[in-house]
């Protein structure tokens, strides 16, 4: 009989904290748990086999000590795997080779968050946005202009390029709206009603002289500023609708 030691199947205790756990089954959710592997098998393949997100990993701790995604691990290994702690910065004694913060914060989104999306061009943040883009596609734009991927579809961040994305955990778009300001904390970077809700583009401001389409008369006689989207051919003025949107991001804020 071949006892070949390389083939045999070890056991790893593994615990996923904080937000990692949205993509563990109830019974591994928030406690240790022990999984067998095939060995040799690295840190990197262990946390991809289990659904999780490599783009979601912050910090591997494997039996008390910072390790790398590439480590292989030795039977009884303890796993500890943590996820982006709000607000402080663990890349000094990560092992894990993160991509820098982005310095500007725009996204792409995948089909399931279209709302979502214009929500976030509300709040002035370049976010792409097409039903009909597939996912190579959602990879390549992410990959070319930097942006963070939001994705319903939890198989879009197992792609090793991914180096910036998020799966959304709320079905409603206004919980999705709240999770994705506090996830990056995107709170001092609002810049409301600069871009169009329909395509993504920037507004331009213009005067009741230069008005590019004409509204009614009174329209006209209310309202000062103008905003143009070049793109739809659109214009916008500060009516009934944007005080609403106003108060609902005024509530976003307190919240
Ligand atoms: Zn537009």
């Amino acid at each position: 009989m071949d006892f070949d030691n390389n083939t045999l199947k070890k056991a790893f205790t593994f615990r996923f904290y904080a937000g990692l756990n949205d993509f563990l089954p109830s019974e591994k959710k928030q406690k240790p748990f022990v999984q067998f592997f095939k060995t040799p098998v690295t840190v990197r393949e262990t946390i991809e086999s289990m659904g999780i997100p490599l783009s979601e990993v912050n910090l591997v701790i494997v039996n008390g000590i910072s390790s790398a995604l590439n480590k292989q691990l030795r039977n009884g290994d303890r796993v500890a795997v943590y996820p982006e702690f709000e607000g402080i910065d663990v890349s000094p004694v990560s092992k894990l080779r993160k991509p820098k913060p982005l310095k500007h914060t725009s996204f792409i989104l995948d089909s399931h968050l279209g709302k979502l999306a214009k929500y976030l061009r509300m709040l002035g943040f370049d976010s792409l946005y097409d039903n009909n883009f597939a996912d190579e596609e959602i990879i390549l734009k992410a990959l070319k202009d930097n942006r963070i991927i939001l994705t319903r579809d939890k198989l879009l961040l197992k792609s090793p390029v991914v180096m910036h994305g998020y799966y959304v955990r709320a079905t409603d778009k206004h919980e999705q709206l709240r999770e994705i300001v506090q996830k990056f904390n995107l709170y001092c970077q609002f810049k409301s009603f600069t871009r169009c809700m329909t395509c993504n583009s920037i507004l331009i401001q213009v005067t009741k002289k230069e008005l590019p389409v004409k509204p009614d008369q009174q329209i006209i006689a209310t309202y000062n500023k103008f905003f143009f989207c070049r793109q739809c051919n659109k214009l916008f003025w500060k009516g009934s609708h944007f005080i609403r949107m106003e108060i609902y991001i005024r509530n976003l804020l307190q919240a």
